[in-house]
């Protein structure tokens, strides 16, 4: 069987449960792990193909995720992130993203922030220049500001146009639930077996102004340690929120769960308090310490993509029904 057949037998397992790749593992103290890389939905396709070559070079993890990260918020044809994502009901595009570094235990988050094509470098220097974690709405973008971030308007024509036709379309039985939305969340264990990750999105369109999703909530949207592993959700975020869905899963490896165990137990916890979550769409993905990755979720549209350092390989698991 050759690599690429490796790959894919291995990873279209089940609704989650899948392999790393075949490449030889790197060797710590505490034993040997694969490094890479898993990102949501096909999106995830550009960040891993900006992932890998890093991962090869041996980039730590924290600027790999905010590499991929950043492709996805700057490629306006994506809809859900950063430039060209869909706006509020006010007809405005805020941003929610955050970052996590394994080493140090280290994390920054803006949330509700305006104007900034790239959220993620936003939280990233929250974290690594101030002893404070997240920062929200107009102090977030007065401190992206006076770290030269340049402003922009970042609702584009075509997204203007979506948010005029739902205007035309709203009706007193409208759900904003229902409205599209999509995150960019992505993982990495380096080669030095660090983890890190990063999450970034325009959260649900058309929601309330003002509103801000599970994405720059540490333990919610996205969460690691760097001893056991490290996870990140996406979906409807309220659900995810009420249950600390990303800080679950870890919990759920640290006692000795792989990373597709993990996500569908910590799944089915979010539909035990909270019913409703079989029918919103999530899904939540994971990577442990050893480089093995899984996710667990409730939609046939979701897609992931998984990064060796080579391959980009894209998968659809089967949804939990
Ligand atoms: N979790 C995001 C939010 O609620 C949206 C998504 O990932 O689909 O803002």
């Amino acid at each position: 069987m050759n690599r690429r057949h490796f790959l894919q037998s291995a990873l279209l397992v089940g609704s989650a449960g899948l392999l790393p790749a075949t490449r030889a593992a790197e060797g710590t103290a505490s034993g040997s792990f694969r490094p890479g890389m898993i990102t949501t939905w096909d999106h995830g396709r550009i960040a891993t193909e900006i992932g890998n070559p890093l991962l090869q070079a041996g980039t730590r993890a924290l600027d790999i995720v905010e590499k991929g990260v950043i492709a996805v918020e700057d490629d306006p044809s994506v809809t859900s992130v950063g430039y060209g994502g869909l706006p509020d009901e006010t007809g405005v595009v805020t941003l929610d993203a955050c970052i996590m570094d394994g080493v140090g235990h280290r994390a920054g988050a803006v949330a509700f922030l305006r104007n900034i094509r790239n959220p993620i470098s936003v939280a990233r220097k929250v974290m690594d220049t101030t002893r404070h974690v997240l920062l929200a709405g107009d102090g977030a973008l007065q401190f992206a500001r006076q770290n030269g971030f340049p402003e922009q308007d970042l609702l584009t024509d075509a997204a203007r146009q979506r948010w005029l036709e739902w205007k035309r379309g709203l009706n007193p039985n409208d759900n904003w639930l229902d409205q599209s939305h999509d995150t960019v969340t992505m993982l990495c264990l380096d080669r030095a077996g660090n983890l890190a990750g990063a999450c970034s999105t325009s959260g649900l369109a058309m929601k309330i102004h003002g509103r801000v999703g599970d994405s720059p909530i540490l333990g919610a949207g996205l969460y690691l340690d760097n001893e056991i592993g490290a996870a990140g959700a996406t979906g409807v975020g309220e659900l995810v929120l009420r249950t600390l869905a990303s800080f679950t899963v870890v919990e759920f490896m640290r006692q000795g769960m792989r990373p597709s165990e993990a996500c569908r137990a910590a799944f089915e916890r979010m539909c035990e308090k909270i019913p409703e979550a079989r029918q919103t769409q999530e899904a939540l993905i994971a990577i442990n310490k050893r480089g093995e990755v899984g996710c667990a979720t409730n939609t046939g549209d979701f897609t992931f993509y998984y990064g060796d350092g080579e391959l980009a390989q894209r998968n659809k698991p089967t949804p939990i029904t």
